[in-house]
């Protein structure tokens, strides 16, 4: 199976509209760090809490005490870890980008990501979404879920972050609105099908999956390479 006719059955199959709703960047880049390690639902509750107290705002979340956004975090898990990075971000932000996630999402897309890799709890994953969904540029997330549905399907025979978006980025149009859609079929198609303990017999893809058809493993161990077009 080629990357685009994976794209077109899972898009014929799911509905992902306002996968990652926000109503800022700013908010996108909180979002992306709470999201770290624990569900969508106990992050939009959490989002909820900080738009109603008028703290989705970079000055706001600088100034405020550690222990106070770490009261608000609870729900998301790892809270401490996650007020502290989320902290750091405002900081940098206020000091370096005029308060503004916008300054620093415009410039090129490789000084940008170095500017976020350099923070505090934003790694390769996190820096992607934020670069993608926050600044809207064409960079994929090769998420876990992801690798798995590329590596039980037979596309490509990688756990490794950089192969898997690299693969990704080299078989799409550099087109940030496919991308994150194709991201977000992805991920509810891992989460609804693709299961730990896959769910084949009701799976879209399993006419042309090689764990379905026997040849692959639940894990993500696959076959093949597929070819890049570019
Ligand atoms: S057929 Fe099974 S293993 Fe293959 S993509 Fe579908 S759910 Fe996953």
């Amino acid at each position: 199976m080629e990357v685009d006719d994976l794209y077109r059955r899972l898009d014929a199959h799911y509905s992902v509209e306002d996968w990652w709703p926000a109503e800022s960047p700013w908010e996108i880049m909180v979002g992306a760090i709470l999201v770290q390690q624990t569900n969508w639902e106990s992050v939009a509750g959490v989002l909820e809490a900080l738009r109603s107290r008028g703290l989705l705002d970079v000055d706001a979340i600088d100034e405020l005490p550690q222990e106070e956004l770490e009261a608000i975090l609870r729900p998301t898990g790892f809270f401490r870890q996650k007020a502290k990075n989320i902290k750091a971000m405002a900081s940098y932000l206020r000091a370096h980008h005029r308060s503004d996630p916008m300054h620093l999402l415009c410039q090129d897309t490789e000084a940008a990501r170095r500017e976020l890799l350099s923070l505090p709890g934003i790694g390769n994953e996190t820096a992607d979404v934020i670069l993608l969904f926050a600044g809207g540029k064409p960079c994929f997330i090769a998420a876990a879920y992801v690798s798995r549905v590329l590596g039980r399907t037979g596309m490509l025979d990688s756990g490794d972050y950089q192969e898997v978006k690299g693969l990704m980025e080299s078989c799409l149009e550099p087109d940030p609105a496919k991308y994150a859609r194709f991201y977000a079929l992805l991920v509810q198609h891992a989460r609804t099908t693709c299961r730990s303990r896959p769910k084949c017999d009701a799976c879209v893809l399993s006419s042309e999956c090689a764990f379905s058809s026997g040849r692959g493993t639940a894990g993500s161990r696959p076959l093949r390479r597929t070819s890049a077009r570019r």
